[in-house]
């Protein structure tokens, strides 16, 4: 069907345009013109309260036989929540820079001028950036040849803290002019708060690469969450939806019933934010998590934070469980928040042997989040309550919290 939508120019002043879509959308839904081949975006056309119900029914399918699901907890206003936004660059015919993201599945660019889910200050520094390129002579990079130098753009936003971190991907270090690309850049945008060169110089689908060099400002940004600051640099991992994230973990503390008596393990913890915030109501808190850029943001953090009582340790989640196990140590609480492939049986039966009160599982996976209650439910762990909060209104993407309590 055809239908008119609304969406933003570059210049910021709305345009009418027609565009086609198979979805089934309402005059009150606003449509991306580029979401069939974006394919980030599987609600497109579809009323919110709509998206809500699906992911309901979603939950209740696959976590139901564990216990009762929850109202899904939704968002006020669904558009532009994300602070974390990416760009790819590429020309069309007849060499005009495009920047967007990849289609669906493939490594082929879609031109993106505005998105409906990301910040909208991000996407005009992002079409800023595309616009400069010409001019400092700045090729982009062709993932065929490995010939050019921007591969990727990421902008991180404080939500709170209104920090932006604009985060180039380059082939090499050698950046043509790069003071004066961050003046002009900054003239635009004197809102940007550091400007960080990031080399990647891999043939390698992941967007950043090891090393970082600091442009302008101090190479990361600071937000705060639940009443504490946080230091995100430029690789570390960081929920892309403030607003509901503070929902989630509030949510992960009333379930964790602390009351200043506890030892506490926050697994797979990224800057250390659970771990962090858990810490005002704990005796000790115990942190582990893999990336090691992660581990010294949450070390600062817990210093900038006066945190005295929670200590990281940089570790695979599961070896390091195992070592509490074999070290026979005990824990009341354990919060784990493992990646989309969900925790290992190994966590799992050492989290266990440490014979926690309460486990407060929060997982971006319905799927491994069902394998994972079955192990516990077999192991004496039911779950208690199971939240559901919509971090990622317009797509699939389903958050869980549940409560773990022994039997
Ligand atoms: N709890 C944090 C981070 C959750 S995202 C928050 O709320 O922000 C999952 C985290 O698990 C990421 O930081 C990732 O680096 C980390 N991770 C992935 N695999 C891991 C493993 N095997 N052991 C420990 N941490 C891991």
């Amino acid at each position: 069907m055809e239908k008119k939508i609304t969406i933003k120019n570059g210049t910021g002043i709305n345009r009418q345009k027609t565009a086609r879509t198979t979805a089934q959308p309402t005059d009150s839904v606003p449509v991306c013109p580029v979401h069939k081949k974006c394919g980030g975006c599987c609600y497109q056309g579809t009323p919110y309260k709509k998206q809500l119900s699906l992911k309901q029914r979603q939950a209740a399918m696959l976590l139901g036989k564990y216990g009762e699901v929850l109202p899904i907890i939704g968002m006020k206003d669904p558009y532009h929540y994300r602070n974390k936004v990416h760009a790819v660059f590429s020309f069309e015919k007849g060499g005009h820079i495009i920047a967007g993201t990849y289609q669906e599945g493939t490594h082929k660019v879609v031109s993106v001028e505005s998105c409906l889910i990301d910040d909208e200050k991000s996407d005009a520094i992002i079409r800023t950036i595309r616009s400069l390129l010409k001019s400092f002579k700045i090729k982009i990079y062709d993932e065929d040849t490995g010939y050019g130098l921007l591969r990727h753009v990421l902008i991180r936003r404080g939500f709170t803290s209104g920090e932006i971190m604009v985060i180039l991907v380059a082939a090499s270090p050698v950046f043509p002019s790069k003071n004066n690309f961050v003046k002009a850049l900054r003239k635009e945008h004197p809102d940007i708060t550091t400007v960080v060169l990031n080399i990647n110089d891999q043939r390698t689908s992941m967007i950043l690469g090891e090393k970082n060099i600091t442009l302008y400002g101090k190479g990361f940004i600071v937000d705060s969450l639940c009443g504490h600051t946080f230091a995100i640099s430029p690789s570390a991992f960081y929920q892309v939806n403030p607003v509901q994230t503070e929902i989630l973990y509030q949510t992960a503390m009333a379930y964790a019933g602390l009351t200043g008596r506890e030892i506490v393990v926050d697994a797979y913890c990224g800057i250390g934010t659970i771990g962090i915030i858990a810490a005002d109501k704990a005796k000790e808190v115990i942190a582990v998590e893999l990336n090691p850029a992660a581990v010294r943001d949450a070390r600062n953090n817990a210093r900038h934070n006066k945190t005295g009582n929670i200590i990281f340790y940089q570790n695979d989640a599961t070896r390091f469980l195992n070592s509490m196990q074999e070290q026979k140590a005990r824990a009341d609480v354990i919060f784990m928040d493992p990646p989309r492939a969900g925790s290992t049986e190994s966590f799992m039966e050492s989290a266990i042997s440490l014979k926690p009160k309460h486990i407060v599982y929060i997982s971006c996976n319905p799927e491994t989040l069902a394998r994972d209650l079955a192990y516990f439910k077999q192991h004496q762990y039911r779950a208690e309550k199971i939240q559901p909060v919509d971090m990622f209104p317009f797509t699939d993407h389903l958050e869980t919290i549940c409560l773990l309590s022994k039997l």
